[in-house]
């Protein structure tokens, strides 16, 4: 593997840990999962594997503040933010939707780390790239070095978290004596699923890798994730050749739309809690979650002995909807 610059911020291997329970219950093939929502307390998640290397980049390139965007609940802002102060940076986040009357969740934990904020309204939003460059123009008139981290620092930088992270798991599969059919994750920005597609042949681990989309369709990430796959050979010194490579994305699942989960995901979220000790989120790993063993049920995963989901995170997006759980 060629040499990538890289900070240690997570706290890493994250365990891998069977959900036998909930494995015997559905009756299908053995779930495991892998503990990226306890990379750290509150960086956690998966954003914090791709900020190792988004981060080094831009400590390489001098930065003193970083930039990025997402949701109002963006969990990446979150552990961006947190990472920001870690490491003595400066933090300005530019969230889409207007400013809510109560501060929860992530917009509670990016206020008590200090990092700058900027409402922008969903029509705003689609300039993001203006309000980007005008806002990184404003701190380097200020005699700052601003460093722009993507959404979900999903890019050809970023991608090397999960590249890396198929590493771990392949170590995992060897200590416990599997080999998984499939590897399967959420997709928000692509990130994830496009690192777990490289890195599971750069690992040599032969599984599936599957993502169920949480917000836009099949064709945006398959595109997006392309576009980032050509970035990533041209930067690095690419020891994969990624254009054959299938990007399976398994779309029907997002429902009302982004961060809108139905009843069945906020059940799915309490009976894993209560069965498992393991806490999902409405925005992605609940709804993937529920996706992949509402697919469980009607067969897919039939002929598989073990497969795995990536627990990426996403906690704190529970508070501001808990409301919507019924107890
Ligand atoms: C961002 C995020 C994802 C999606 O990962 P991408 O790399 O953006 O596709 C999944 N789960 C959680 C909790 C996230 O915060």
């Amino acid at each position: 593997m060629p040499e990538i610059s890289r900070i240690k911020l997570a706290r890493l291997p994250t365990p891998l840990q069977p959900l036998d329970r909930l494995s015997n219950e559905l009756g299908g093939p053995r779930i495991w999962i892998k503990r990226d929502d306890q990379t750290d307390t509150v960086a956690s998640g998966n954003k914090l594997r791709k900020l190792e290397f988004t981060v080094a980049r831009a400590l390489a390139e001098d930065a003193n503040v970083l930039i990025t965007s997402g949701g109002v609940q963006s969990n990446h802002c979150r552990s961006t933010a947190v990472v920001a102060s870690h490491l003595g940076l400066q933090c300005h986040l530019i969230l889409r939707g207007s400013e809510p009357s109560e501060v929860d969740g992530n917009l509670f934990l990016d206020r008590l780390l200090g990092a700058r904020i900027t409402f922008l309204s969903k029509e705003q939003f689609r300039n993001i790239d203006q309000y980007l460059s005008d806002i990184a123009t404003q701190y380097r008139d200020r005699g700052n070095t601003p460093y722009s981290i993507p959404i979900g620092a999903s890019d050809e930088t970023g991608i090397w978290g999960y590249i890396n992270c198929c590493g771990e798991l392949k170590q995992d599969f060897q200590d416990r004596q599997i080999q998984p059919d499939y590897i399967i994750s959420a997709a928000g920005s692509g990130g994830t699923l496009g690192g777990l597609i490289i890195g599971n042949v750069l690992h040599e681990i032969g599984s599936k890798i599957l993502a169920f989309n949480v917000c836009d369709d099949e064709e945006y990430f398959v595109n997006k994730i392309r576009e980032d796959f050509k970035r990533w050979e041209h930067r690095y010194d690419s020891p994969v050749v990624t254009d054959h490579l299938p990007i399976s994305v398994v779309d029907g699942y997002v429902g009302v739309g982004y961060a809108i989960a139905g009843q069945p995901v906020f059940n799915t979220i309490r009976r894993v809690a209560q069965l498992e000790g393991v806490i999902l989120d409405p925005v992605y790993t609940g709804k993937a979650f529920h996706a992949m063993i509402t697919e469980l049920k009607k067969g897919r995963f039939r002929e598989s002995k073990d497969i795995v989901f990536i627990h990426t995170g996403g906690i704190y997006g529970n508070f501001p909807q808990k409301d919507q759980f019924v107890f």
